[in-house]
């Protein structure tokens, strides 16, 4: 039996976040992160607009990124004090992951981590409280995902929560919020977007449920990115929706071995995230393609690439996101990202077992050794092309 799982309401386009005046309800948890959703006065809109709707609200701030089972703990403590029966998080990536959890923590007090670590293992939710999320960023696509990470600090561990309970039940993907983007964000968080989207296009759990979102993201990033990155507003607007698709398309599907690279440098080298899928992506297609080819040749076709055979298709889809990078200003390999020779070959073990060991290995279509990965980190590392 498979499943697909989304929101039951995705409200988007200029202007959505006032759909938060019809929320029913009695009180309001507002979650947010630092301050650049009050500074540019969304935080202030969100709250008068769920007072509209007559309920009491309390706000949740400064949710750090990367948050912290601290983080979660202190706010599940509040929300249980408070006792909403709405969820609003507003922000980027981790003040709605960090919701998410604390949804967990408020509704099952006496759940811990460890309960909840393994995918599909989080109990019901829905009994105190439904869950809103409102992305600033248009990227990780969090608000229509059935996933949240949060990160043990003292044990030095990420748990990346896995579950559709915490699909949220509505997401509200305005676009003015994803306005203020400075440029750098919007090109990472716009190659992440189109990770999510090509890697979901190939991996173990694709469907055809999944398999369309994934293709028009994958249509629109090329369409919008660049304008999007040059500060168009229309663009703006329309990489907000692709990376929304490309979230519902690997919310079920899930992704692959860019993802579990990305995850394993992301800590040892501090790339960004949606940085390091953009680097690592074109060599982990040549990777894969033995075992998906066809699928890529479909990608390149349908965005009009030229190419008479499988590989020349391939190769045009991997030019064309070098070249994207290129433009936006994102290198090529982890020595031009100015990770020193040293540090990379002193960890070059240790993040390759990481890697292999990530949540995202399993569902590439192509299953990796230690060894292979290895190999594979040294072509990201140097530039080479990927013949293995
Ligand atoms: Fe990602």
């Amino acid at each position: 039996m498979n499943r697909f799982t989304l929101p039951r309401d995705i409200y988007f386009g200029q202007n959505s976040l006032e759909v938060l005046k019809s929320l029913k309800g009695k009180k309001a948890v507002i979650v947010t992160g630092g301050s650049s959703m009050q500074k540019f006065g969304f935080l202030d809109k969100v709250e008068s607009y769920l007072k509209e709707a007559g309920m009491e609200v309390e706000k949740i701030e400064g949710v750090e990124p990367d948050p912290s089972v601290e983080t979660v703990m202190k706010g599940a403590e509040l929300m249980r004090s408070f006792e909403p029966d709405w969820i609003v998080a507003i922000g980027g990536g981790s003040p709605i992951d960090a919701a998410k959890a604390m949804w967990i923590f408020y509704e099952h007090p006496e759940t811990t981590f460890e309960d909840v670590k393994d995918p599909f293992t989080v109990p019901e939710l829905r009994n105190k409280a439904k869950f809103a999320a409102i992305p600033s960023t248009s990227g990780t696509a969090t608000e229509v995902t059935a996933f949240s990470v949060i990160t043990d600090y003292k044990a030095q561990i990420k748990y990346p929560l896995a579950d559709f309970n915490l699909t949220p039940d509505v997401a509200i993907v305005d676009p003015s919020l994803a306005e203020t983007m400075p440029a750098k964000l919007t090109a990472h968080t716009g190659m992440d977007a189109l990770t999510h989207a090509i890697e979901a296009y190939v991996a173990g759990l694709r469907s055809p449920f999944s398999d369309p979102l994934a293709m028009q993201a994958i249509t629109m990033v090329k369409e919008y990115l660049f304008d999007s990155f040059n500060g168009d507003k229309n663009a703006r607007e329309q990489m907000h929706i692709a990376q929304c698709l490309a979230g519902m398309a690997f919310s079920n599907a899930l992704l692959g071995i860019t993802h579990s690279m990305a995850h394993k440098t992301g800590a040892v080298f501090h790339v960004p995230h949606g940085c390091a899928n953009a680097i690592y992506l074109p060599y982990v297609i040549d990777f894969n393609k033995k075992a998906c080819g066809e699928r890529y040749a479909q990608i390149a076709k349908n965005l009009g690439l030229k190419g008479n055979t499988e590989d020349e298709l391939i190769d045009a889809l991997n030019n064309m996101i070098k070249e994207l990078n290129k433009k936006m200003g994102i290198v090529q390999t982890l020595k031009d990202y100015g990770i020193k020779e040293e540090d990379f070959k002193a960890n070059l073990d240790r993040i390759s077992e990481n890697a292999v060991k990530d949540a995202c290995t399993g569902s590439n279509p192509r299953p990796i050794t230690v060894e292979e990965m290895k190999k594979l980190f040294n072509c990201v590392y140097y530039g080479e092309k990927v013949t293995f």
